[in-house]
């Protein structure tokens, strides 16, 4: 029976934490237009913002924004259009188009909807922003496996960045695609991010 009475109340709790959680998404999701994007559009640019250079691709857009590569060049176009986005072939491969930010769109950034809730986080302890980002991590990561596939992150939380020397001589290398990291974007969004396992220290039981 003590078993039920703890399981009722933690029960109480996760439903609390997922109707707190679906209450921060009007931040980001809302009808018509804010500074003249879509929250869709927002979407983008800010991802677009934030993605490394193995990233800012059409298709890796549209794994972001959660539609196919024609919904995500469609977006990439009207960003385009609106002067917040260039198109270009990639330096590397040139069949492939690298998406980039520009000047203007990097001052639109500056008011993005979501940053009335970037405020919020910042105003909180150190401690509790860290708690915060590593549960949020580790809740995504768990939902990967159910979804079968894997969120965008940053580089230092991935299992393919290998890193030698030490101090100012530090170097880091992605071993998937085999290319060198500076240490600047290892803090970038990767959309062929693999993490490490969930830790189990944040699990339960
Ligand atoms: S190390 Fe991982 S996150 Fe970084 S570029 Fe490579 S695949 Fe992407």
């Amino acid at each position: 029976m003590s078993g039920l009475k703890d399981f009722l109340p933690s029960m109480k709790i996760v439903t609390e934490v997922v109707e707190l959680l679906l209450q921060t998404a009007n931040a980001w999701l809302f009808e018509g237009q804010h500074s003249g994007l879509s929250d869709r559009e927002w979407m983008a640019l800010r991802f677009l913002g934030r993605a490394n250079r193995f990233s800012r691709t059409p298709s890796a857009l549209a794994g972001f924004v959660g539609t196919n590569r024609s919904g995500a060049s469609q977006i990439a176009a009207v960003l385009e259009r609106k002067g917040l986005v260039t198109r270009e072939p990639s330096p590397e491969d040139k069949r492939s188009i690298i998406l980039s930010v520009t000047f203007q769109g990097k001052k639109l950034l500056e008011r993005d909807p979501v940053n009335v809730l970037r405020d919020q986080i910042a105003a909180l302890t150190v401690d509790d922003r860290s708690r915060m980002r590593d549960t949020l991590r580790h809740v995504l990561s768990r939902h990967d496996v159910v979804r079968g596939r894997h969120h965008a992150d940053i580089c230092s939380e991935c299992i393919f960045l290998a890193e030698s020397g030490s101090g100012s001589d530090r170097q880091f290398k992605c071993r998937f695609f085999r290319k060198s990291v500076s240490s600047k974007d290892t803090s970038l969004l990767c959309s062929h991010f693999e993490g490490k396992a969930p830790s189990k220290a944040l699990d339960q039981n």
